[in-house]
């Protein structure tokens, strides 16, 4: 099953991924991951990337388009994977037809703006493994400490509430015309993002059922 899940920033892509890989033991890539961690290590691919994604802007379409050509490649993405944040324009979506990507499913978590400006001031990331968390909604078994490797949480630079608004008016001009491009290829479904996570998480299973 090659899946993509599509929405807003903070619209909950990456909680329901994780829900995925649980469930159907398929990959989950990150680009916005994969983006932090070369930051992080301070490769040439993160220099070029990091004032992009401070700023709230998206990162050159090459660039990920190579990241996620890598990764696709990767043995454990044979069997099906789910894409977390890729493509999030029109030429990304139409490198993925022109390399023979064949997509099962895209699955459109819908949130509105004004919910997602208020979630974003909750999110919390792991320093270390990058594993997301929210101060209300999901919280972790101790507060500021990772449940997953015990790291340090913080709040990620872009989730400042400038840089979303900005994050928001990116999504709306270069991420929101995908819908019409893969409804017109038959695969769009849309589940609107619930209040409490796992009602998410059973409408995207029923999603990817029928
Ligand atoms: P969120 O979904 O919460 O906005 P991500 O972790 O997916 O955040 O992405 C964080 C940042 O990484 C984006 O704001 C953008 O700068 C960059 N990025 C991630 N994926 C892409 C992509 N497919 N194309 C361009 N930039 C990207
Ligand atoms: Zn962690």
């Amino acid at each position: 099953m090659n899946l993509i899940l599509l929405g807003a920033p903070g619209a909950g892509k990456g909680t329901q991924a994780e829900k995925i890989v649980e469930k159907f033991g398929i990959p989950a890539i990150s680009t916005g991951n994969i983006l932090r961690a070369a930051v992080k290590d301070g490769t040439e691919m993160g220099l070029k990337a990091k004032s992009y994604m401070d700023a709230g802007g998206l990162v050159p379409d090459e660039v990920v388009i190579g990241i996620i050509k890598d990764r696709l490649a990767q043995e454990d993405c044979q069997k099906g994977f789910i894409l977390d944040g890729f493509p999030r324009t029109i030429p990304q979506a139409e490198a993925l037809e022109e390399a023979g990507v064949v997509i099962d499913k895209v699955v459109d978590i819908e949130v509105p703006d004004e919910k997602i400006t208020a979630r974003m001031s909750g999110r919390r990331v792991c320093a270390k493994c990058a594993n997301s968390y929210h101060i209300l909604y999901k919280q972790p078994k101790v507060e500021g400490v990772c449940d997953a490797c015990g790291g340090e949480l913080i709040q990620r630079k872009d989730d400042a509430p400038e840089t979303v608004q900005k994050r928001l008016v990116e999504y709306h001009n270069m991420t929101e015309p995908l819908k019409d491009f893969y409804s017109k290829l038959g695969k769009l479904v849309i589940v609107e993002g619930q209040e409490e996570v796992a009602d998410t998480t059973a409408l995207v299973f029923k999603a990817l059922e029928d």
